[in-house]
């Protein structure tokens, strides 16, 4: 079987779909590779690296994808990649299959059989295919990168013969993945760190960090999470409540980082423009919610803005800008994901529609948008 890795091409993505680790690790599969010329430059790696593992080296993406049983991408494919995918081949991306209906009702009716890499689902045994904690992640500490390098003062105490720096204050709303590692992170650059979110769960993650939490606790709160580990879109007189804590926190925080999501659905507004008003002069909001509307309304996507002496940053792409990195743990996931649907001795596909991971990332089948997710929206 013929398994096919493209090159991205929409603006600003960089990452790819493999590394010369799992094209390895693919033809130990049983697989035939053939990667797209150039699709390894934005994460530095080059053609050579992925030929030297046993891959074939395509001039383009017609020709990468002729005869190609399994695609692997990062984002979705455009119209002219779905033309020539062939009837019944596999493809699994980063699909976004909320905001990109076209797409996956185009990979339909071309007959491919469509996987979406963000909804596989967060059990235990597909850990290991988590392309949302893994990405995830790394956005979380680029954000404070980030947001310090934006900063005109230094993250810790320093006591100088000059004098005492006093340590920047950094607040974290929403304490998912990307959140708890932008704690972390700027815990370890020295920062005095709080954050707030609506999943009770988080308050012990928050705490053993070693940063303070700060939430409105109700029985509203104490509700806030769903079965499968999300929060719920919470109540106006809920919202009303949280805005005026964080209205009196954020007017002392040097930098605050919001990665507050509810999956489907447009970001929730925790930071208005009346509160960043009140913000010090330089400081920085990284608002990791630009994609899906912000959690600040002054937010512009993929732009850097200064409003209110308040620098906002609004990059929809953070993985993408440690591409290296970002490529070799999603290539990892693809490389499971890939394991568990081709079978290990024959080197053909096995897909058990019953397996709730194949069940749960499947959009599309025999020519149908089959997502129960999907259906009908
Ligand atoms: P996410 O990206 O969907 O959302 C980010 C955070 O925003 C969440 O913590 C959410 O509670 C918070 N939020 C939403 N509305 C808010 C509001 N109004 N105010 C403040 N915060 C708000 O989250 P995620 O990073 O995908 O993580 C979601 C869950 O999945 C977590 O429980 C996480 O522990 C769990 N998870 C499980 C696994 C696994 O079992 N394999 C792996 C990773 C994550």
């Amino acid at each position: 079987m013929k398994l096919a890795v493209l090159k991205e091409r929409r603006a600003g993505e960089a990452r790819v779909a493999a590394t010369p680790e799992t094209v390895k690790k693919l033809k130990g599969l049983g697989l035939d590779v053939t990667v797209e010329a150039g699709a390894g430059q934005g994460a530095r790696i080059a053609d050579a690296d992925y030929e030297a593992q046993g891959a074939a080296i395509a001039p383009d993406a017609a020709t990468a994808l002729k005869d190609a049983d399994i695609v692997l991408k990062v984002r979705g494919p455009d119209s002219a990649e779905i033309a020539a995918m062939k009837k019944g081949a596999v493809l699994a991306a980063m699909l976004a299959p909320y905001t990109e209906k076209d797409t996956v009702e185009k990979l339909a009716a071309q007959g491919v059989t469509a996987f979406a890499m963000e909804f596989i689902p967060r059990i235990s045994r597909a850990q290991s295919m988590d392309v949302l904690s893994s990405q995830a992640n790394l956005a979380g500490y680029k954000a404070v990168i980030d947001a310090a390098a934006h900063f005109g003062r230094a993250f810790p105490m320093m006591m100088t013969a000059a004098g005492t720096i006093a340590p920047a204050r950094v607040f974290v709303m929403g304490v998912g993945v990307a959140g708890l590692q932008a704690i972390a992170t700027a815990r370890r650059m020295g920062a005095i760190v709080s954050a707030t979110d609506v999943r009770p769960a988080t308050k012990e993650q928050v705490e053993s960090l070693g940063a303070t939490f700060v939430a409105v606790i109700d029985d509203e709160f104490k509700q806030a999470e769903t079965a499968a580990g999300y929060a719920k879109p919470m109540s106006a007189e809920y919202q009303a409540k949280q805005a005026a804590l964080t209205a009196e926190h954020i007017k002392k925080q040097d930098i605050v980082i919001t990665t507050a999501l509810i999956p489907g659905r447009k970001a929730p507004v925790l930071v208005s423009e009346e509160m960043l008003k009140t913000m010090k002069p330089g400081s920085v909001i990284v608002d990791l919610a630009a994609e899906q509307g912000g959690n600040c309304p002054l937010t512009c996507a993929d732009e850097v803005v200064e409003a209110h002496g308040v620098t906002l940053m609004g990059y929809t792409n953070l993985p993408s800008r440690l591409a290296s990195d970002t490529s070799s743990l999603y290539a990892r996931n693809l490389f499971n994901f890939i394991a568990l649907i081709v079978g290990k001795k024959t080197g053909t596909l096995a897909l058990n529609w019953d397996d709730e991971i194949v069940k749960g990332a499947g959009l599309t089948r025999d020519g149908a948008v089959v997502h129960p997710g999907l259906k009908g929206t």
